[in-house]
């Protein structure tokens, strides 16, 4: 059986789908040094329901483009951006991100927190750069180390589940490789995992269980998926985190 509508539900009522916080985003935001007032083209790859493209829109002027392949969270987004001030900057599109459709050249910034993932942090910025105007920012969150040491158990774990996982010089020199210089860099904090997505994570667990009486294995086997990476994170946070990237290009 096909679980994604589950995790789709599970998700959509949360305020974020990855780890972050609003703090988080407005620092990388004063990092890409573009203006506050001049209207520009900002694109929001893998928004979810729109965290990041929220305070984006409050951050900057301009136009801002949330993209993500879930419906239910661009609804989500919409039904959000609806009821603050910011919202008429904010579009949308359902779509993938491995086969945008936008013009070349046609955004002053890109923008994707916990999301480049899903195709691979290397092909991200590879890919997306043509979309970039010259000069233009491209601005990342991906898992990192934070220690080039390690114990075992967490390093196995992810160069299994995500083999692109790296120091961040490694990510940094990828980004020179493609075309882009590092503006800044910076780790998400143990609260942009814990009080921002686990918590309230973990808070959900209860009324996703009562509401999906019909597919109690399921369910259950979600939970327990997502308490094991809880765990996870807080016996090795001292040791990965996503890393935020701010760059330019070349
Ligand atoms: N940026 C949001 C969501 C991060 S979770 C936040 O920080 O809260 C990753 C997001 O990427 C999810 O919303 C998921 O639906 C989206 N996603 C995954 N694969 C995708 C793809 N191929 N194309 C577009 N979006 C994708």
């Amino acid at each position: 059986m096909n679980d994604l509508d589950l995790l789709v539900k599970l998700h959509v009522t949360q305020e974020r789908q990855g780890p972050g916080g609003p703090e988080e985003t407005r620092l990388a935001a004063r990092l890409t040094g573009l203006s506050q007032t001049e209207p520009l083209m900002i694109a929001d790859i893998g928004c979810g329901t729109g965290a990041s493209t929220l305070e984006l829109a409050r951050h900057f002027n301009g136009s801002i483009l949330a993209v993500d392949f879930l419906p239910e969270f661009i609804e989500e987004l919409k039904a959000r951006a609806s009821k603050q001030e910011v919202g008429d900057k904010i579009h949308t599109s359902v779509g993938n991100m491995e086969a945008l459709v936008f013009d070349e050249g046609a955004f002053d910034l890109i923008w994707s927190e916990g999301a480049v993932y899903n195709i691979g942090f290397e092909k991200g910025i590879r890919e997306w750069r043509k979309y970039l105007k010259p000069g233009g920012r491209l601005v990342v969150s991906e898992l990192s180390w934070l220690t080039a040491e390690r114990p075992d158990e967490i390093t196995q774990h992810w160069e299994r589940e995500y083999p692109q996982v790296a120091m961040p010089s490694q990510k940094i020199a990828q980004l020179e490789a493609h075309g882009y210089r590092l503006l800044g860099y910076f780790p998400l904090s143990q609260d942009c995992w814990m009080e921002r997505y686990y918590q309230p994570l973990k808070a959900r667990f209860e009324s996703f269980t009562l509401d999906n009486p019909d597919r109690a294995d399921a369910v259950k086997s979600i939970v327990e998926e997502n308490l094991l990476e809880i765990d996870l994170y807080e016996r090795f946070k001292e040791f990965v985190s996503y890393g935020f990237y701010i760059a330019e290009k070349l």
